[in-house]
């Protein structure tokens, strides 16, 4: 079978290793020049974007900022899973908000800003502190903007107004702050028959706005992985999707709050790729493909280490028990997603010491998330 990725980064790459033993062909679309490559060596193929969609039997995504006109031509053939809307919905806030409703999942309250009136309503609804993030295009923590105080809120206005007005085909989402204990992830993969099956909760450290750790290890209680799922299922059924979704999550006492969606496979759930039997990539081509799932259960604990702006670890982390090292062939800029670390160990304890001994060779600097982990556990 022959499956077109749109999106040509890590997360093409990945699907692509994994589709090999499932014999599963895949080209990617690279949407800034509006190539098609093959997502191994980035080597182009002389094929426009309407001869890959004739070409393939299945058209996926590895990303949500993908534009309308290209959308909404991958749509027209029948052939594109997860769907236009589930796409949109990841990718404009104000979609998401909406389908978020419609799905009734709990979520931050919120308010969508789109001039002066709106932005008042925003600051008495929600009150201070507020988080303010554009509707398309922001990832990373980029595109927001963090309201502590009523006094700033007239400086803030001057900014978002000379945003707006820079960008006229957006809009700001206002968001309550959430004071949470912790953030999570759920990953899960959803067929074309509706069934659907899950993986445990990711644990998520960022640093920055950036994910720098992910941390599986079994210990999340068994009402909150059931509270995951039932909002999993509440969200996939609602987009009748198919394919992996990942979801992240505020943990407040015992209660989950959606922060936002993605409709593809998710850098919190790559740790799957040693610490599940089937990882996120293998399950997501196979949901796409009509392939019944694979297992998702945790197979060991793990932890998955952001390699940043790096692009060379020490060589003893190659060599360390239940490790992996995952290069993703990019050239290396500042801050940059240039690879990732797994790391197992035979239980949730031993993962901590096994994360103490790796953190020797990852020095503070390029890696404090991990770092302000280990100290505060
Ligand atoms: P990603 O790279 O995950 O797509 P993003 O740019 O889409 O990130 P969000 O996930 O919405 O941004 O926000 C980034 C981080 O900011 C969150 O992981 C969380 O730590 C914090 N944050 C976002 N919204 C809220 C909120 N309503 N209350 C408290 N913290 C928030
Ligand atoms: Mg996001
Ligand atoms: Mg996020």
């Amino acid at each position: 079978m022959q499956i077109l990725v749109l999106g040509a980064g890590q997360l093409a790459r990945m699907m692509a290793l994994d589709g090999l033993p499932l014999n599963l062909e895949l080209r990617a679309f690279d949407v800034g020049p509006g190539k098609v490559v093959h997502p191994l060596s980035g080597d182009s193929y002389e094929q426009s974007l309407s001869q890959a969609i004739d070409w393939a039997d299945v058209i996926t995504s590895e990303f949500e900022h993908i534009p309308y006109d290209v959308l909404e031509t991958c749509e027209k053939s029948g052939k594109m899973y997860p769907d236009a809307r589930a796409i949109k919905a990841g990718g404009d806030r104000c979609q998401e908000k909406q389908l978020l409703d419609e799905a009734n999942v709990a979520n931050a309250p919120h308010v969508i800003i789109t001039d002066r009136a709106s932005f008042e309503q925003a600051l008495s609804k929600l009150a201070t502190p507020m988080v303010l993030k554009s509707a398309r295009a922001g990832y990373d923590g980029k595109g927001q903007w963090r309201l502590k105080s009523m006094e700033d809120a007239q400086a803030l206005w001057q900014e978002l107004a000379a945003f707006l007005e820079a960008n006229p085909h957006q809009a700001i989402v206002g968001e309550k702050m959430i004071p949470f204990d912790r953030e999570v992830s759920l990953v899960g993969a959803r067929t074309h028959d509706g069934s659907i099956k899950v993986y445990p909760l990711a644990v998520n450290h960022h640093y920055q706005g950036v994910l720098n750790l992910s941390i599986v290890d079994g210990k999340q209680s068994e009402a909150l992985e059931a509270q995951a799922q039932q909002i999993f299922e509440a969200i996939a059924n609602t987009l009748n999707y198919v394919g992996v979704l990942a979801i992240e999550l505020f943990v407040v006492g015992e209660k989950l709050l959606v922060n936002e969606i993605a409709p593809r496979v998710h850098n919190s759930g790559h740790w799957s790729q040693q610490g599940a039997f089937v990882s996120q990539f293998d399950n997501h081509l196979r949901a796409v493909a009509n392939l019944p799932l694979g297992d998702t259960q945790l197979r060991t604990p793990t932890a998955m280490i952001n390699i940043l702006g790096q692009d060379e670890v020490a060589p003893d982390i190659y060599s360390m028990p239940g490790t992996r090292v995952h290069w993703y062939g990019k050239s290396k800029r500042p801050g940059r997603k240039m690879g990732h670390i797994n790391v197992t160990a035979q239980d949730a304890a031993q993962l901590i010491e096994q994360l103490n001994v790796t953190a020797k060779w990852l020095p503070r600097e390029q890696y404090p998330g991990l770092h302000e982990y280990l100290e505060n556990s």
